[in-house]
């Protein structure tokens, strides 16, 4: 197989056949000498997203975060996807670039051959669900638009129970938080970032320009099993509907204790990512929140969260940082969720997509056929 892929590239162009010198510029592309018509070809471009606002959080703050935009084509039909890449995961472009460049698709002959494509995919390497999330968006947004339907009616949920999603007010001065919860003002949900030491002044800050429900992210921030409880209890009493990952991802003796005796259901973030975490989680959380990018994608998110729904948890679906592309994926399973924290496209200024949309604080899918979105300025494409 190598040397005849090696004789094709030396002869140059061969009619019927794609590879690497061909595409798009800033593109690479893993299909060589693939057939154009009937096999599919993968391509990934790096990306930087700009964030509106510093971001930060318990661990840090930053200012951009790197995704890898993905698409999927066959039979002249492209599904797009992106893996989004905040430093605390460990993926990076070089990471991306690396286990993408593994994938042979065009082995494939179909993309409906979801369940050995994503398994294939899988076992490339451990780890990587960023860049397998943006194999598997990719590949749900191509299924979709070659059966002409949006996964939301693929999957048969009902688009008005999508759920209000929350917006992110990052830490920052007490003024400066007022002037973001201003800005919030469309949506019916804040997530307010907590665990820096002053809870109490950031909490006030905002109760003194709305009384919109609160959910707040400790980040793993606090340490101790008894300030956190005796915090639930202050928090409730301000509003507050959740609390998400109080303690860090190790202390699953405390936060077990912490979730029987909060007023405020306790969820998930950091010490779950996958679905072999729910052996460690049951019992020690109440809920869970499943992201595309911790758990590789709509395929492993969807059995996730009836796998929550299973043993009585409540469920969450989040982001990080993403365009419209992965943001808008994660919608299609919102209608199944307890709470949405899809804000991630609305924190950058650089969206190259459009997608999902919020009306009055509630999520709207899209109509269009796959994940439903489309190209904010479409490229022009040579293939
Ligand atoms: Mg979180």
């Amino acid at each position: 197989m190598k040397s005849r892929r090696k004789f094709l590239i030396d002869c140059g162009a061969v009619a019927g056949f794609s590879y690497m010198s061909i595409v798009r510029s800033g593109w690479s592309e893993i299909s060589e000498l693939s057939m154009k018509t009937g096999r599919m070809t993968l391509r990934f471009k790096p990306y930087e997203l700009h964030l509106r606002h510093v971001f930060t959080v318990a661990e840090g703050s930053r200012s951009t975060t790197p995704v890898m935009l993905t698409e999927l084509e066959y039979d002249n039909i492209i599904g797009f996807g992106e893996a989004s890449m905040p430093p605390y995961l460990g993926e990076n472009h070089e990471t991306a670039r690396s286990f993408l460049s593994k994938i042979d698709i065009a082995q494939f002959e179909s993309p409906f051959l979801m369940e050995d494509i994503l398994a294939y995919v899988d076992q490339l390497a451990p780890g990587n669900y960023s860049a397998k999330a943006s194999v598997d968006i990719a590949l749900h947004d191509l299924v979709g638009k070659l059966m002409n339907q949006p996964w939301y009616k693929i999957w048969g949920l009902n688009p008005k129970k999508t759920p209000y999603t929350s917006f992110t007010i990052g830490m920052d001065k007490p003024d400066v938080m007022k002037a973001k919860v201003r800005e919030a003002s469309p949506y019916r949900i804040l997530k307010v970032k907590l665990g820096q030491g002053n809870d109490k002044a950031m909490i006030e800050a905002v109760r003194s320009e709305t009384d919109k429900p609160i959910c707040v992210d400790i980040n793993q921030g606090w340490t101790d099993k008894n300030m956190a409880l005796e915090m639930a209890y202050w928090l409730k009493d301000k509003g507050v509907v959740f609390i998400e990952q109080p303690m860090s991802k190790t202390s699953f003796d405390d936060t077990a204790w912490l979730t029987q005796n909060s007023p405020l259901p306790i969820i998930a973030d950091e010490a779950f990512q996958t679905i072999g975490d729910f052996k460690k989680v049951q019992g020690v959380y109440s809920g869970v929140n499943i992201k595309l990018m911790k758990c590789g994608g709509l395929r492993s998110a969807f059995v996730m969260i009836k796998m929550a729904r299973s043993l009585g948890m409540k469920v969450m679906i989040g982001c990080m940082t993403e365009t419209s592309c992965a943001v808008t994926a994660a919608a299609q399973l919102s209608p199944l969720v307890d709470w949405a924290d899809l804000d991630g496209n609305l924190l950058i200024d650089n969206d190259v997509f459009v997608g999902a949309t919020i009306d009055d604080g509630k999520v709207i899918l899209p109509n269009g056929p796959g994940i439903g979105i489309r190209q904010k300025n479409k490229e022009k494409s040579k293939n």
